[in-house]
């Protein structure tokens, strides 16, 4: 597999997300809603890096039915905790097309926080239909199906400390294994 961004690279750029949220948030308190599962790994490593107070939420949305093409959103926000009037970071593990952040910052929206940011890992360049984009970004990658560090390909991959790019020869190995 192709690395496109290793541990060391993944691990700098999220001390400078965290270094950009303190620069905007202070010391006020804030909730930041994951979306699962491919937040996952970013919102464990963000966190700790974080000092002002901080409430964790789940919110879970899936486009990709398995495989590497997208199908419709279904959102899940039953593990949701209550942010009326609270101050709001979405993050997600990576901005395709947009469509699932968007999505999921309307269904926000509806629960009437006092402010809502968007920050991705990874902002997927020149794939965007949506007019918004992510306030925080914190690598920009070609338009190329990668896994690793939270991001899957059917489930598998999430566990990879680093960023690959998944090859024909991966999904061949995958495919017959
Ligand atoms: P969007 O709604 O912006 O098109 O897609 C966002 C979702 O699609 C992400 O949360 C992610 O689950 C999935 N996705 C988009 N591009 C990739 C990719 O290159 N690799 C993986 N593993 N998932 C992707
Ligand atoms: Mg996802």
């Amino acid at each position: 597999m192709k690395i496109l961004l290793n541990e060391q690279q993944i691990g700098h750029g999220i001390d400078r997300l965290a270094s950009q949220l303190k620069e905007h948030y202070k010391d006020h308190p804030i909730t930041i809603v994951g979306i699962m599962t491919g937040s996952l790994v970013m919102l464990a490593d963000l966190i700790r890096r974080l000092e002002m107070p901080v409430r964790i939420s789940l919110i879970q949305a899936s486009s990709y039915r398995g495989g590497t093409q997208s199908g419709d959103l279904v959102i899940q926000d039953q593990m949701m905790l209550d942010i009326k009037d609270r101050d709001v970071l979405l993050i997600d593990d990576i901005f395709d097309t947009g469509k699932t952040l968007v999505q999921v910052t309307q269904r926000l929206v509806a629960m009437k926080p006092k402010s809502i940011r968007t920050a991705v890992f990874l902002n997927k360049l020149g794939q965007s239909v949506v007019a918004s984009v992510p306030d925080f970004v914190v690598f920009e990658i070609p338009n190329e199906f990668v896994v690793g560090y939270g991001l899957d390909y059917e489930d598998l991959y999430r566990n990879l400390p680093y960023v690959g790019v998944l090859e024909a020869s991966d999904l061949q190995i995958h495919v017959s294994a």
